[in-house]
């Protein structure tokens, strides 16, 4: 091994010095397809650490939909959707989305990482983007790759937006970018409020709608849906490995803006295409999510009643609007010793650590799925309850 690569990669120790306490929360086995139940050494664990939000991902509709798509297309497209890789249900499923979403084109990835990298950083030469502090890693990574110049602002503060928004040129290329529902604080974007100021200087914007499809608007449609200003939103990028229980992404908006992505976004034209089981179980997942609204519905009945839990029993769950609760915990050493008991104990949770986040936003993220019932939310939260006041998260 390379000397100088052993000495720079050997300078990290985090990992091993937490795998020694015995409380190291990552990589964990599941044994089992991931619903409200999962099995984890052979035991049945609770699970709310999932981006499952409508419980599709071990749904026997989708799996039968990806089988039958193996048997007929096999298992890898063997190329990028620009050369070899396009299939039938690769067009199918995009004008699914676009129609979905209510715009007039759609293209998918193989990733929603991927859809972030290949968008953002996309047409702006000497532009500037405009990023909210709780943006999510692949949009950053986007935003550095784009030549623009990079303005953050302070999570879903408005002020704070138009202030950048002033320090560009009028008539410069600007993009704002801002998540729908944020990924590990659970609120949602002002989005009227941010169109408002994209007029008034004259910017773009996109919105990352991972955690807000199928959680957000009529039938799951998303955050501009659910504050009726579709037409408004310039760009609304998706995923499916969270609602709709597989793997890739897309992004939706007009043809002009489509035509140029498919001809020019490098993690589109130079990764391989979503293979043909992919593609199948995001479709069926589509065609159950608006058959059965009541999906949603019961979502958002647990999403409620875990709510209120919380607060009556005095734990602290910032501003979320969402299914996805982030429990302050602002501790490291309690925060993954807190996600270990619970294990012990049998419920799944997940810990958001720097630096993900900030030393004082430390959290345990509790995440809810359309299958979860109000017994398994009060199992869980009881056994929360006991597991923070014994390390004195709260009093
Ligand atoms: N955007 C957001 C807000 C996300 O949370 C994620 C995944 N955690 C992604 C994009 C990337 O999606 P994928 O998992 O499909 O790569």
């Amino acid at each position: 091994m390379n000397e100088l690569f052993k000495e720079l990669f050997g300078r990290y120790t985090l990992a091993d010095e937490v795998k020694a306490q015995g409380i190291y929360p990552y990589y964990r086995p599941i044994e089992s397809g991931q619903d409200t139940v999962v099995k984890m050494k052979g035991k049945d664990v609770l699970m709310f650490g999932s981006n499952s939000y409508l419980g599709l991902s071990d749904d026997p509709r989708l799996k039968e939909a990806a089988i039958a798509a193996i048997k007929r297309y096999g298992t890898s497209c063997s190329g990028s959707r620009f050369l070899n890789g396009t299939l039938d249900i690769h067009l199918e499923l995009e004008e699914k989305l676009a129609k979905l979403v209510g715009k007039e084109e759609a293209v998918t990835y193989s990733t929603g990482f991927q859809v972030n990298l290949g968008v953002v950083s996309l047409g702006m030469r000497d532009g500037y983007i405009f990023l909210d502090s709780y943006d999510h890693a692949s949009i950053i990574e986007g935003a550095r790759l784009s030549f623009s110049k990079v303005l953050k602002f302070a999570h879903n503060d408005m002020s704070a937006l138009e202030e950048k928004l002033r320090v560009a040129p009028i008539d410069c290329p600007k993009l704002i970018v801002v998540d729908g529902i944020y990924s590990m604080s659970g609120d949602i974007v002002p989005l009227p409020e941010v169109l408002d100021l994209a007029d008034k200087y004259n910017a773009a914007v996109m919105v990352d709608d991972a955690h807000s499809i199928g959680v957000l608007g009529d039938h799951g449609r998303g955050t501009s849906d659910y504050f009726g200003v579709t037409d408004r939103v310039d760009l609304i990028m998706g995923t499916f490995s969270k609602s709709f229980g597989s793997l890739g992404g897309f992004i939706a908006g007009s043809h002009v803006l489509l035509n140029y992505i498919k001809h020019n976004s490098r993690s589109l034209i130079f990764s391989a295409s979503m293979p043909p089981a992919n593609v199948a179980a995001v479709s069926r997942a589509i065609d159950i999510m608006l058959e059965e609204p009541e999906r949603i519905d019961n979502l958002w009945k647990v999403t409620n009643h875990a709510r209120e839990e919380f607060l009556k029993r005095g734990f602290d769950i910032g501003a979320t609007q969402s299914p996805i609760f982030p429990l302050y915990v602002r501790d490291m050493e309690k925060c993954l010793r807190a996600v270990k008991d619970a294990l012990d104990e049998g419920v799944f949770i997940t810990p958001v650590i720097p630096p993900a986040v900030p030393q004082d936003s430390i959290i345990i993220r509790f995440a809810l799925m359309a299958t979860h019932t109000v017994e398994q939310v009060d199992e869980a939260i009881d056994k929360l309850e006991k597991i923070f006041r014994r390390l004195e998260i709260i009093k």
